[in-house]
């Protein structure tokens, strides 16, 4: 959506003048589930945002519009609780709210926003849309917050007023993405690496099953409680090792893992070893070694840790015998959303023709695809 747009939205409901501002949705090339695990990730942000036009006003309350949903928040300052589990409402309160307890003195906000990034594709519309208002926030009321403090925000926001107990990962990619790079995340240290993406003639795609299983959101908690538990035997030996990011493929035999625990750990040593590998790829110019990287973390996400589904499945098999396809794998939580593809770009109008027809013949589901750019995070734009 054009900025004028945007703007005649905001005049035709507030008063005040106001500042715009944007906030990327984000890829991730390889590393999944590993964040909560302390670990290791390589995101990107993308050219898909939440955007907002915000300006502060003198009746003590939060107003928000949606434009995509046609809805509109108004809600006291001091009345902000969390409202219903699913509603877009608690990321603007959950933000605000946190503000307010760091220790600003809070006015009144009038918002309206919008976003064109795809919902639980995962590509974080959420996350956009938490840094996008916190990033606001810290500009208009000049709270001095550092980038990472604006991520805590965010995350807060979507652990307490969304309840969802996401790691950090999609919040740095939307605050500290940069054009044309990926980034070696460290999930403990908040190191991050950049790395110019050299695709050379290929191109990343997103194949989008449009699919989200309800299995999703408890398959995820019992995933982390899995990895805790891992966690508790192992240090009973290793009483230096606080996530799976400190255990070692020995400690698994030693301390007796078994059954799901022992998958999932093996997983997470893997998956965390896979972003390093991947790192060196990105360094050398190594695509073919990159997509080999991707279709392994598909094959344990699938097979150990177990959060791919029939139509992520469906669509990781079909690539596997194409020569102009190098890697491919399901990205994100799992259970639904998107695939993600390193593809020859001469290609890429051919398998989509190829992969449609079989996948909506199996899935009575059209797949949707996505190309893309790597971007910067969010900012203020006029
Ligand atoms: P994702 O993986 O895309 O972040 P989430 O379930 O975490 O998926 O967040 C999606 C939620 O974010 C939606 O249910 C809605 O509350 C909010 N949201 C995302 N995009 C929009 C939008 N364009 N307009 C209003 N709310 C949105
Ligand atoms: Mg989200």
């Amino acid at each position: 959506m054009s900025l004028n747009v945007l703007k005649k939205e905001f005049d035709s409901r507030f008063e005040g003048q106001p500042r715009f501002f944007k906030s990327p949705g984000r890829i991730n090339l390889i590393g999944d589930h590993t964040d909560y695990n302390d670990g290791f990730v390589m995101p990107a942000a993308i050219n898909r945002y939440a955007q907002l036009a915000v300006s502060f006003n003198t009746v003590k309350r939060l107003n928000v519009r949606s434009i995509d949903l046609n809805e509109i928040l108004e809600i006291d300052l001091n009345q902000l609780q969390a409202k219903a589990k699913s509603s877009w409402e608690n990321y603007f309160i959950g933000v605000l709210s946190i503000f307010g307890e760091r220790g600003i003195k809070l006015k009144g906000v009038d918002c309206v926003f919008t976003s064109d990034i795809p919902v639980g594709a995962g590509l974080s519309s959420s996350a956009a849309i938490t840094c996008c208002f916190a990033f606001a926030l810290n500009e208009m009321f000049e709270a001095g917050f550092t980038k990472n403090e604006l991520v805590d925000i965010a995350q807060q926001t979507e652990h307490r007023f969304a309840q969802v107990m996401c790691g950090n990962m999609d919040q740095t990619a939307s605050v500290f993405g940069k054009v044309g790079q990926v980034f070696k995340f460290d999930c403990r240290s908040r190191e991050t690496s950049f790395h110019s993406l050299n695709l050379n003639d290929s191109s990343l795609l997103l194949v989008d099953t449009k699919v989200k299983h309800a299995l999703a959101e408890t398959a995820y908690n019992t995933r982390r409680e899995e990895c805790e538990a891992a966690v508790k035997l192992i240090q009973q030996s290793y009483p230096e090792v606080s996530s799976l990011r400190d255990a070692e493929y020995h400690m698994i035999n030693e301390v007796g893992l078994k059954d799901n625990l022992k998958l999932r750990a093996e997983f997470v040593i893997e998956e965390n070893d896979r972003v390093t590998k991947a790192e060196l790829c990105l360094d050398q110019n190594d695509l073919d070694g990159l997509g080999e990287l991707m279709w392994e973390s598909h094959k344990g996400l699938s097979q150990k840790y177990k959060v791919s589904c029939p139509e992520l499945d469906f669509i990781v098999q079909h690539t596997k015998n194409l020569s102009y396809i190098k890697g491919a794998r399901m990205m994100g939580g799992g259970f639904g959303g998107c695939c993600i593809l390193l593809i020859q770009s001469s290609a890429i109008m051919g398998f989509k023709e190829l992969i449609t027809t079989p996948f909506t013949k199996a899935f009575d589901a059209q797949p949707e695809f996505y190309q893309f750019e790597l971007v910067d995070g969010t900012q203020e734009y006029s």
